[in-house]
């Protein structure tokens, strides 16, 4: 930090605009002249005090954390201490209780990130909203066409039976004209119809280029598997088929072991591979029931109906074992890797009220997992079981990732 940034500044300036500290003595304006011993301040208003607690609670928030104070940490902090965003309390609490010090670059990556993904949820729900319109908008276009289709029949026949009547005298006149306005109303209804066609084509169109889109913004490219956005909709989902069917349901939070060192020591490029391979291993237990996404960076996500907590500690523990079992060597240097393994942490998520309470308590169980010192899979809410750990001897032959 240098001098002259603001935020170094522990000067009175920053806490008397705060309206914390005393203000300068030449700064201070006159005191009006007390006339009677017994005349008080006036009583502070409960808008008045809410607001000084406010900000008495930002002071201790950026002092706390030895936060420079900025326009933009004043704003993190008033959105910290007054929960006006839920989901920064929740990332900055965890933080904290981690033991990780707080800087201002992870709250700027944070908010950055919490900010991109509420964005693209809006446009999510945006895309998902136009599709439904879209969808109307072709049902009520088929709807008209058929209409129009039996009433330009109908109305075909009128007029050639119109056109086969003898008239008497005194109707001629009279049924020629109504013969004329009804070929006219024909060829009218059926340029209609032809545009009717013509958008109900385009809408169809619409329609599956709104569908793929909505697809690709749901698939992780590196892996191919859903991301994260994708398995918050199946989660909902597949939560409100097991309680209908009243069926088990459990979810799984898996990351991958040690990675950092992967990168580290083999580049990125080669991570991606791994990153694949766990992909795909952890990918052959997708079916019906089973769903798995990358949650983002080496952690995975599987959801699992129709097993209880400890049939998915003993799948997700065989997947774990068959990774952990394999000698990957990186095909770029023809070095092995060591070791691919991951910790996993697996809820029952009908013992918690939420979605959201039920993820925690499964990334609460992958970081005892990882505490317990990795390559294993801890069951949450089950303190006295040691879970599952099978470290497989190294084997001889390897593969290439
Ligand atoms: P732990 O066992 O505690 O999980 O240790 P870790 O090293 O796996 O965890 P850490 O969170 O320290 O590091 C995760 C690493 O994963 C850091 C990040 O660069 C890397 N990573 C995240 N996403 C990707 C990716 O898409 N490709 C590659 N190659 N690396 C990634
Ligand atoms: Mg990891
Ligand atoms: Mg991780």
């Amino acid at each position: 930090m240098n001098a002259h940034d603001p935020g170094t500044s522990r000067s009175p300036g920053w806490a008397r605009w705060l309206g914390l500290g005393p203000a300068r003595e030449d700064e201070r304006a006159p005191r009006p002249a007390q006339t009677t011993d017994t005349q008080q301040e006036p009583a502070e208003s409960p808008a008045d005090k809410r607001r000084r607690h406010v900000l008495e609670d930002i002071t201790r928030f950026l002092m706390g954390h030895g936060l420079p104070i900025s326009p933009h940490t004043l704003t993190i902090a008033h959105d910290v201490v007054t929960g006006a965003n839920p989901a920064l309390v929740r990332l900055v609490g965890e933080h904290v209780a981690s033991g990780a010090p707080l800087t201002v670059e992870w709250l700027e990556e944070t908010v950055r990130c919490d900010e991109e993904e509420s964005g693209a949820r809006q446009i999510h729900a945006l895309v998902r909203k136009l599709e439904g319109a879209i969808a109307q908008f072709g049902c009520t276009a088929t709807a008209a066409r058929s209409a129009t289709t039996s009433y330009n029949e109908t109305l075909a026949e009128q007029v050639d039976a119109l056109g086969g009547i003898a008239p008497c005298q005194e109707a001629s006149s009279a049924i020629e004209a109504l013969t004329s306005v009804a070929r006219e109303m024909l060829r009218r209804t059926r340029d209609m119809e032809r545009e009717i066609s013509r958008s109900e084509r385009e809408t169809e169109a619409l329609q599956r280029s709104l569908e793929d889109a909505r697809r690709e913004a749901e698939i992780d490219h590196l892996t191919g598997l859903p991301n994260r956005r994708a398995f918050e909709a199946v989660f909902e989902d597949e939560l409100a088929l097991a309680k209908d069917k009243n069926e088990p349901l459990c979810v799984a939070f898996c990351d991958i072991d040690r990675f950092k060192r992967v990168n580290d020591t083999h580049g990125h490029e080669a991570g991606d591979r791994v990153l694949r391979t766990v992909a795909q291993a952890l990918a052959e237990l997708s079916n019906d029931k089973c769903h798995v996404a990358r949650h983002g960076g080496e952690e995975f996500v599987v959801l699992l109906r129709g097993s209880n907590l400890a049939t998915a500690c003993t799948v997700l523990d065989e997947t774990r074992e068959t990774i952990a079992a394999r000698r990957l060597v990186n095909r770029a240097t023809n070095t092995p890797f060591g070791r691919i393994s991951f910790s996993a942490g697996v809820a029952d998520v009908h013992a918690y009220p939420n979605r959201k309470s039920a993820l925690r308590a499964a990334d609460e169980a992958l970081f005892r997992a990882k505490l317990a010192g990795r390559n294993r899979v801890i069951a949450a809410g089950q303190d006295d079981w040691n879970g599952f750990r099978v470290i497989p001897p190294d084997p001889a032959s390897g593969t290439a990732a």
